[in-house]
């Protein structure tokens, strides 16, 4: 198809979208949510699956069992399409949790094991190079990322110089969540942004409204190496995305409702991050909030990020 006509194709598609009404798109559990079934090489059991994917609700109107259902389906879709064993989890945001995030401005030396440790934990796409972290190499006085250095390469740390990362930042009040014209994206009760990956269309308003560059939008199917594929998966996390959709860092959704800290965090070799939840007064994020220098990427635009940079 040529870039025309995917356009056309993308065009109609929103077309489409646009003359329901968003209440009964949220409400509806017969909106379409993904491309028609291709039959040509499906067997009937792939078909069956796919054809009740095609009718499944928006994530957020779904029942425990529904749920259930949808993750057996797409467990199995992937067995029957790729030969593939993943196990996919529904598990809801704890009571009294609220996940936020803190990067030690002076600790990070630059080194990207964070950003690694991201790529892999979240089947990100190898061949486009997806990644969530960004690292910006600054001069001192420097405190806005988008005015450092996000393409060095070379050995780090170097002297004068300091290190910020970037990721979404879980904005309370997210301009991005209220750009969707479809509801695929909102936020959790745990404060953790997501998308539902089967109901995005694609259209990208959401990126284009978040003022921190936390978004990426997949052009392709992903490709990550058959061995390389993280098993352990969360529907609202790193299941592997159909082509055409926008994620973004879930705070490693499937590890954090478990109770295990983000894979960045884990990986970091400098203990530039810290992670926790924020209603727990003995939590190492109360005490750097309590006790350090904090702030906050463009507090004046009222997002409210979850995502705070401090200095020792
Ligand atoms: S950083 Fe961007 S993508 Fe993340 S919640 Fe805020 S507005 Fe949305
Ligand atoms: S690209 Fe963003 S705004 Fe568009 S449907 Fe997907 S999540 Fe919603």
């Amino acid at each position: 198809m040529t870039q025309d006509n995917n356009d056309k194709t993308k065009g109609s598609r929103r077309n489409f979208l646009k003359g329901l009404s968003i209440a009964a798109a949220a409400g509806s559990a017969s909106l379409v949510t993904g491309c028609l079934p291709d039959v040509s090489e499906a067997s009937s059991e792939t078909l069956k699956l796919k054809w009740q994917e095609f009718f499944k609700k928006n994530y957020r109107l779904m029942t425990a069992a529904e749920k259930e259902e949808t993750v057996a389906r797409l467990e199995r879709l992937a067995k029957l399409q790729n030969d593939r064993e993943v196990r996919i989890d529904t598990t809801p945001p704890r009571e009294k949790v609220l996940f936020g995030y803190a990067f030690n401005v002076t600790r990070c030396e630059g080194f990207m094991e964070c950003v690694t440790a991201c790529i892999k934990e979240n089947n990100l796409d190898r061949k486009a190079n997806t990644q969530y972290i960004r690292v910006f190499e600054m001069e001192p006085g420097q405190l806005d990322p988008s005015t450092g250095d996000g393409k060095y390469y070379h050995e780090v740390p170097v002297e004068n110089k300091f290190y910020m990362a970037t990721q979404c930042f879980h904005c309370e009040n997210a301009p991005c969540t209220k750009a969707c014209p479809t509801k695929a994206t909102w936020r959790e009760p745990d404060g953790i942004v997501v998308v539902d990956y089967d109901w995005c269309i694609g259209c990208r308003y959401c990126q284009a409204a978040c003022p921190y560059y936390g978004r990426r939008f997949n052009w392709g199917k992903p490709d990550i190496p058959e061995d390389e594929i993280n098993p352990r998966q969360h529907y609202l996390g790193n299941r592997v995305r159909p082509k055409g959709k926008m994620e973004k860092c879930t705070f490693c959704i499937q590890r954090s409702r478990e109770g295990r800290l983000p894979a960045c965090v884990e990986a970091c070799p400098t203990g530039a991050r810290v992670f926790g939840n924020l209603l727990d007064p003995d939590s190492e994020i109360r005490f750097v909030l309590k006790n350090k220098k904090v702030f906050r990427m463009r507090e004046e635009l009222g997002t409210d990020p979850k995502f705070w940079y401090f200095i020792d």
